[in-house]
C-alpha cells in the first residue's frame, strides 16, 4: 500500500498526522509530510482511517494490483 496527498486540496487540518503519525508528519506550517517508506501492513487500517477522515478528501490510497489466482494464470 502507498498513499498520496494532494497538496492543492489539503488545508492543513492535521487529522492525518493526528490519526497516523507513523506515516504522516507535520511540517512547520501545519501541512502533512508523507513518509517515503512503504506503508507497513499493520498501519493500513489507520492510513485508511486518516484518508476517510480527511475533510478535503486529499488523501488517496494506492493499493497494488491483486495477484492472479491460479485459475486466472490458466
Ligand atoms: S487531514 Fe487532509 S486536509 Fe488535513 S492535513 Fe491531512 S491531508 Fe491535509
Amino acid at each position: 500500500m502507498k498513499a498520496r496527498i494532494d497538496l492543492e486540496r489539503c488545508c492543513g487540518h492535521g487529522r492525518c498526522y493526528a490519526l497516523c503519525p507513523e506515516v504522516f508528519a507535520e511540517d512547520d506550517d501545519g501541512y502533512p509530510i508523507l513518509s517515503p517508506l512503504p506503508i507497513a501492513e499493520g498501519l493500513a487500517d489507520r492510513v485508511r482511517r486518516a484518508a476517510d477522515n480527511c475533510p478535503e478528501a486529499a488523501i488517496t490510497i494506492l493499493t497494488p494490483p491483486l495477484p492472479l489466482s491460479q485459475e486466472d494464470e490458466g
